[in-house]
């Protein structure tokens, strides 16, 4: 009896104990933080972790933090369905950002001139956030990693800050965002119950994964059909960043997960070296794991196939996309397999691993550089005088809207000159495109038109087929030679 009053004491001390989780719970220790910087809870009103963040009062923070901060700018390129901005804060020293359109220019030049010196370039690093909006430690964090970068003192911080452009998109699903907040907070008692049978860890359906018209966000990089893709690739494809991470949560009896994933299931257009890479990253998410004494794994569930989610879209772009995945408190504590698990946790997990991808990035900045520089001199080397033609002599609609998704993805594409055959397809003008393979981005466009009917694992996690003529239903010809085109 004695040991069961003492458990149920413990159980009441660890949950009052979230109560007084301030942020030195997540920060690196022994660091110095600017006193003018606005810490979340100044702006929020409560600490980080003691309720979920609502999208409106998350972007509140950001917008102060770049009016505080000379390391950061915020813009606004566009809005979801409910007219939540989509906000992207650029992160550097302030010395880079005199000068950040130049920056910019300077990297993508490289991308296309092998001869340009890299090693004096800034490392580009797109970190998102929660696109799925009930998976919400993510968002969480990056309140906690914003203030960080803004805020922290000392030479550490200035050569990060100094060799690296941050994009940090706050909030990949602002609409799901808000939706589990609402339910997490408005379910959530005074006296936190952690038994998974508490309504708080049982949203109602639909769910916040998805957006306001319930589409799964985290599928739709290469068909960009929704507002948030639309606003993202556009970043993606203006800075080419050399790393994207997509912060997730997974099932609540699950650990921590870092990429890379099972090799099997690796898309085979994925070059070797960005597996290397990934898995040379890897050890800092390890290390820093250590660190905080945090349990993890890599390498033994999850795919990096489809090109069309977050942490895959990057591998055929020249870049390294990096999935992370967080057991899951669903709410503010949960009773789980392997203890109890709170929100708080969750989150310094998650910007635990913002900040080791950030190390790794400013320790391996000319390696990686030097990737995505090749990837791209090797699709120079390979260009094929050929060209994909696709049509439909009756409907116009089809092809209009398929030219519409190459154009997102700055694939340059041309209207035909006059009508042609193939075979017994007609090609006709006005109602065909031609898209020639000798360009930038001619690795992106053989991951979308190519048909695989093997693979190497038949086991999937997710989606294994997208070719994008038969999505469309198009007419298609491979092979043009491009002076008939
Ligand atoms: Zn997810």
């Amino acid at each position: 009896m004695k040991k069961v009053f003492f458990l149920l004491l413990l159980a009441c001390f660890s949950l009052t104990a979230q109560k007084d989780i301030d942020l030195s719970y997540y920060l690196p220790k022994n660091i110095s933080y600017n006193k003018n910087i606005p810490t979340p809870k100044m702006i929020i009103g409560h600490e980080v972790g003691e309720w979920h963040v609502t999208h409106d009062k998350l972007i509140e923070y950001m917008k102060i933090l770049a009016k505080f901060s000379d390391r950061i700018t915020i813009e606004n390129r566009g809005e979801t369905f409910e007219g939540r901005p989509l906000l992207l804060l650029k992160i550097t020293s302030p010395k880079n950002h005199e000068n950040i359109d130049v920056i910019r220019e300077n990297h993508i030049k490289a991308t296309d001139d092998a001869t340009i010196n890299i090693s004096k370039l800034p490392i580009v690093v797109y970190q998102g956030f929660s696109i799925h909006g009930n998976e919400p430690s993510g968002s969480n964090a990056a309140l906690v990693a914003a203030y960080y970068l803004a805020a922290a003192e000392g030479n550490e911080i200035n050569n990060l800050l100094e060799n690296t452009v941050i994009l940090l998109d706050p909030s990949l699903n602002p609409d799901g965002l808000q939706r589990f907040a609402y339910w997490a907070n408005s379910n959530k008692s005074k006296n936190i119950n952690p038994d998974p049978n508490d309504r708080e860890y049982h949203e109602v359906w639909p769910r916040a994964r998805t957006n306001h018209y319930w589409f799964d966000m985290n599928r739709d990089w290469l068909p960009v059909q929704l507002p948030e893709s639309s606003a993202r690739i556009a970043t993606y494809h203006k800075w080419l960043p050399n790393i994207l991470t997509d912060h997730h949560e997974m099932g609540s009896n699950s650990t921590f997960f870092f990429q890379p994933g099972i090799q099997s299931r690796t898309h085979p257009l994925t070059p070797k070296m960005n597996q290397k890479l990934t898995r040379e990253i890897a050890k800092y998410h390890a290390s820093a794991l250590d660190k905080i004494g945090s349990t993890y794994y890599s390498e033994e569930s999850f795919d990096d196939f489809y090109y069309g989610k977050g942490s895959t879209f990057p591998d055929i772009n020249g870049g390294i996309g990096i999935l992370f995945e967080q057991g899951s408190s669903r709410g503010h504590a949960q009773e789980t397999n392997n203890g109890l698990l709170t929100f708080p946790f969750t989150i310094r997990n998650q910007f635990t691993t913002v900040l080791s991808t950030l190390k790794a990035a400013n320790d391996m900045r000319v390696k990686i550089l030097k990737y995505q520089q090749d990837f791209y001199k090797n699709a120079r080397n390979t260009y094929e005088k050929k060209a994909i033609v696709f049509g439909d002599e009756k409907d116009a609609a089809k092809s209009y809207h398929l030219a519409e998704v190459l154009k997102k993805h700055k694939i340059k594409i041309h209207e035909l000159k006059s009508d042609f055959k193939v075979g017994n397809k007609k090609f006709k003008k006005g109602y065909s495109y031609i898209v020639p393979k000798n360009q930038k981005n001619k690795f992106l466009i053989k991951a979308m038109f190519d048909v695989r009917k093997q693979f190497k694992d038949s086991l999937f996690y997710d989606v294994s087929a997208w070719t994008f003529n038969h999505a469309f239903g198009v007419d298609f010809e491979n092979n043009i030679s491009l002076s008939k085109a």
